[in-house]
């Protein structure tokens, strides 16, 4: 099979396609025909970083992926050949610890992540074992699929299940990169006042179009006054942050007492100096939130199917484009996500 490999880690010289033996299905993998696969921050980290012990060999990246079932395992369960299938963006985890009990797979220590420890979407094929699969609905097509597994249902994860936000609740949403606008639709399917936060201007009336009750716009990137006046000086029920230290005093200034921060992203890696007082005083608590489990795949997949959110797919490039498609990526050329297609 056509697959794009990493030859070598660092830039994007280091994609190659290359013909690969394609993988056979054994026990209770599925072997999917990859029509979609979306491209990630994630991929071009591991890219970027230096090789490691424990990553695939021959390494390809991806782990939004859409498809069709080619052939199962003898032992696989819940897919017969045909059936149209996302990933979670695992390949495996162990079924049986207390995370994957409890809804929260993507901590399992045993996992392996697709397109890092497990050969991942950048090609013709890919194996998947079953319980990490879910059914993609007649209604939604691959490319809008491959991308429910990563920033629809991890922006499902902070909002609903994290975030645990209310109908009438106002919510706070910054960074309107993949996850943010996401994560405004699933706001608004919560019955929540939804105030985005953004630097552009050019984002408003696409952002009120998607949901947002209250667009502020602070090109400096000091919202929480905007934030502040757009809730009667109150401040906001809930925070959802997918920027990170850059503005978490801001978000901290934005929240009403007692509010709620999700933090499901570190864009800069910068240090922040905080007297923790300000968090305690005013009774503030900060989550986190990082990927999907399975649960929240179909439950976000449900939420595509009948209309209530729109994944944000911004263009389709061939597989052989995966460089440049890393490159756009790079340079924030692009705001919903690309997806390539084999
Ligand atoms: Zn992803
Ligand atoms: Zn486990």
């Amino acid at each position: 099979m056509k697959a794009i490999v990493v030859a070598h880690h660092g830039d994007v010289d280091g994609l190659e396609m290359r013909d690969v033996e394609t993988p056979q299905p054994k026990g209770r993998q599925v072997l999917v025909r990859v029509h979609a696969c979306g491209v990630c921050r994630r991929d071009i980290l591991v890219r970027k970083s230096p090789s490691r012990p424990g990553l695939a060999n021959p390494l390809i990246l991806g782990h939004e992926i859409a498809g069709t079932v080619e052939a199962v395992g003898i032992d696989a369960r819940g897919f017969k050949v045909g059936d149209r299938v996302v990933s979670t963006q695992r390949e495996y985890v162990c079924g049986c610890c207390n995370m994957c009990r409890t809804d929260r797979e993507a901590l399992c220590a045993d996992h392996r992540f697709l397109g890092q420890e497990a050969m991942g979407g950048n090609a013709e094929f890919v194996n998947v074992m079953d319980d990490n699969l879910a059914r993609l609905p007649a209604n939604i097509s691959f490319e809008a699929g491959s991308i429910v597994g990563c920033p629809v249902g991890t922006s499902y994860n902070a909002v609903i299940d994290t975030g645990a936000v209310r109908p009438g609740e106002s919510v706070l949403l910054t960074g309107m990169g993949g996850l943010g606008i996401h994560a405004v639709q699933i706001a608004r399917t919560c019955g929540a006042f939804v105030i985005a936060a953004t630097r552009s201007p050019d984002k408003v009336k696409a952002l009120e179009e998607l949901g947002a009750d209250k667009v502020v716009v602070a090109t400096d990137g000091r919202f929480a006054r905007g934030v502040r006046e757009a809730t009667g000086g109150r401040g906001v029920d809930v925070a959802i942050d997918t920027v990170g230290s850059a503005v978490f005093h801001e978000i901290r200034r934005s929240v009403t007492l007692g509010g709620r921060i999700v933090l499901v992203g570190e864009v800069t890696g910068q240090l922040i100096e905080m007297d923790m007082a300000m968090i305690y005083r005013r009774a503030l608590t900060i989550r986190s939130a990082t990927s999907t489990s399975r649960r929240q795949l179909e439950a976000a997949l449900k939420l595509v199917e009948n209309g209530s959110i729109k994944p944000m797919v911004e263009r389709t490039m061939p597989l052989a484009d995966t460089a440049i498609a890393h490159r756009m990526v790079e340079d924030n050329a692009v705001t919903g996500r690309i997806v390539l297609v084999p």
